[in-house]
């Protein structure tokens, strides 16, 4: 060692001196010793140098967000083509489906949520990770503005900025209030592992608020009032969530308020669960029902104050002020005021959701994708091409389309334009040729312009929006991952769709779908499920199905067995009540 640090140390003085150099060479030629490290160091630094030129080379990845579709875009980048960095106010990923849990202590806070440091550090270290909020997002110079969370021990403002070739907006979505007065100040909200925290705490207080002496009848029914707003699928499992822990453990020792305890949903469609099958939808009101969970449909929160909710019936008008302990709104999802001004920056403004293409890239810019709940996919009516299709089909330009040169771009057509296949499963067509047929049912030889504008034109109802849901936002993320490690590849050989107006093929193939089935947890040990296939599965094997899937969905072996744990605890000793 000593020796090695002494001679790399004479042989960059020698380097600064070569008149020094060429006179020890003379010197010590007949040992060639020396000779022969310079050499190996020359070709040292050479290597070194050439890993620095391709250091150099590869290009900047930000990623925003560490969430669903954040880390599963991490899991998969090819480090060694990219230099990549990490922001994001929390260090930890979080399974959300299971925070309807965590508000009953069904399971604990941290069995459902895994630091990013590890997951990334599976990457040999190679992506960095800044514990920071993005707060703006410099579109023109390609940077984004960060602030640090920790800025009290920070020297500075804690503000830092990071350059990007590409950029990842993977920053999820924020809760919706539809400014309903009141919501912001008097609501639980069940959207981040610290929202679950304090509802399970505040479902307890409640408890403890309601047996304190001095308390009249009706304030105690009132502390004892559950609301929860919105009957999707959070609203839902959080009413049975409830109702188990209410019914399994907070009744046996709070005997005395039992019978006062009421759990309300309020939902303004006239279903609870209305993205699910009907015979899912209508399983789930009859359960609660026979529950005693009552279901209020069509009727609209127009305020929250901090003991009361205003609610309008639809049908009716009327409005009721309902007294209330806790109300937990539910209601769906809004952009963040990050995305929104970037929105602005890219064209946007005028939209309610940052639009993407088909490959994610945003529309408006060359190098940001963003995926998950903050953005949705524009999908390309096929209408706004049909010219351009017709006359690239059309090879001999005799003006009409014979059915063999449609087959000869069909596959194309449906790689681009997913709401063809939907069209076809809708009307029970078996083969895409059968839409040139005429509006009677029989074959043509051929179609003109006109009447191949009539077959297709009804195509583009059924697009269709993906749903903000982890299962997207997790394909998302994997889809970009693989699109960005192929780069170079396709874009020496493209594996996309032909390009209808313009030439040659797109890059990559878009990003397709792939809908694996939804759950509904019904408390009771019953679950609903809606399987690819129209399948429905209802009652008790339905949870155990759920256990299964959630248990194997996790993203560590250390979170799945501390979420059978908690199960199994939960099983064998009930839900822990005690508020810390
Ligand atoms: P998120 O997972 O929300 O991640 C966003 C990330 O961005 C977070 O790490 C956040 O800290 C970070 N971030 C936020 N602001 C900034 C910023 N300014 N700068 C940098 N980083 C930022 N989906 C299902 O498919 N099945 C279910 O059963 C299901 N159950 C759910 C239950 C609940 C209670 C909730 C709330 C959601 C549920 N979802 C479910 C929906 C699912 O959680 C979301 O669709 C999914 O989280 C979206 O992933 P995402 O990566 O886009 O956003
Ligand atoms: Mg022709």
């Amino acid at each position: 060692m000593a020796i090695s640090s002494f001679l790399k140390r004479a042989s960059s003085y020698l380097h600064g001196h070569p008149a020094c150099f060429k006179a020890l060479v003379l010197v010590t030629l007949s040992s060639g010793s020396l000779v022969a490290y310079s050499d190996s160091q020359s070709e040292t630094d050479k290597v070194s140098l050439d890993l620095n030129q391709k250091e150099q080379k590869k290009k900047k990845v930000v990623v925003l967000g560490t969430g669903w579709a954040g880390t599963s875009f991490l899991k998969d980048i090819h480090v060694s083509s990219y230099d990549v960095q990490v922001i994001s106010p929390r260090n930890y990923f979080a399974f959300t489906p299971l925070l309807p849990s965590v508000t009953c202590g069904t399971v604990e806070a941290r069995s459902i949520v895994e630091p990013v440091r590890n997951i990334i550090k599976k990457r040999n270290g190679e992506i960095q990770f800044f514990e920071a909020e993005c707060v703006k997002i410099d579109a023109a110079n390609n940077k984004v503005l960060c602030r640090s969370n920790l800025d009290q021990n920070l020297g500075g403002n804690g503000e830092f900025s990071l350059e990007y070739d590409y950029l990842v907006i993977a920053v999820g979505a924020q809760v919706n209030t539809f400014d309903t007065p009141g919501v912001r100040e008097n609501c639980h909200f069940l959207k981040e592992v610290e929202d679950a925290q304090k509802l399970r705490d505040s479902v307890i207080d409640s408890f403890e608020k309601a047996v304190l002496p001095g308390l009249s009848e009706e304030e105690r029914k009132a502390s004892l009032h559950f609301v929860i707003v919105g009957g999707g699928p959070t609203g839902v499992e959080f009413a049975a969530e409830l109702h188990d822990f209410i019914q399994e453990d907070l009744v046996a020792i709070y005997p005395m308020v039992k019978d006062l305890v009421r759990i309300t949903l309020i939902q303004s469609g006239d279903h609870i669960l209305n993205t699910f099958d009907d015979r899912i939808s209508s399983f789930a009101e009859q359960k609660f029902q026979r529950d005693g969970i009552e279901v209020c449909t069509g009727c609209r929160v127009l305020g929250v104050s901090e003991k009361s909710l205003s609610v309008k019936v639809k049908s009716q008008g009327e409005i009721y002020s309902i007294p209330h302990g806790l109300v937990v709104w539910s209601t769906g999802v809004g952009t963040r005021p990050l995305v929104r001004d970037f929105m602005e920056q890219v064209g946007q403004g005028d939209r309610r959701i940052l639009a993407t293409n088909e490959w994610l890239r945003v529309k408006g810019s060359e190098n940001v994708y963003a995926l998950g709940d903050c953005a949705t996919i524009d999908q390309r009516k096929i209408m706004e091409d049909i010219l351009s299709i017709f006359k690239a089909a059309d090879t001999d330009n005799s003006g009409t389309l014979t059915v063999s040169e449609f087959e000869d771009v069909v596959d194309d057509i449906l790689i681009r334009y997913p709401q063809v296949e939907l069209y076809l499963k809708s009307k029970h067509l078996m083969d895409v040729t059968d839409l040139l047929r005429d509006p009677e049912g029989n074959e043509r030889e051929s179609v003109d312009i006109e009447e191949f504008k009539s077959v297709l034109c009804l195509v583009d109802s059924k697009t269709k929006s993906l749903p903000a849901t982890a299962q997207v936002a997790a394909q998302q993320g994997t889809y970009l991952s693989k699109c960005f490690n192929r780069r170079q590849q396709c874009q020496e050989h493209p594996e996309g769709p032909r390009r209808f107006s313009g030439s040659g093929q797109h890059h990559f193939r878009p990003f397709r779908y792939k809908h694996f089935g939804k759950f509904a947890p019904l408390g009771g040990e019953q679950a609903a499920a809606e399987l690819p296939g129209d399948w429905v599965s209802m009652g008790h094997s339905t949870q155990w199905l759920w256990y299964s899937v959630y248990a194997s969905k996790q993203v560590s072996w250390r979170t799945r067995v501390l979420v059978v744990s908690d199960w199994a605890r939960r099983f064998v000793f009930g839900r822990d009540s005690s508020r810390i």
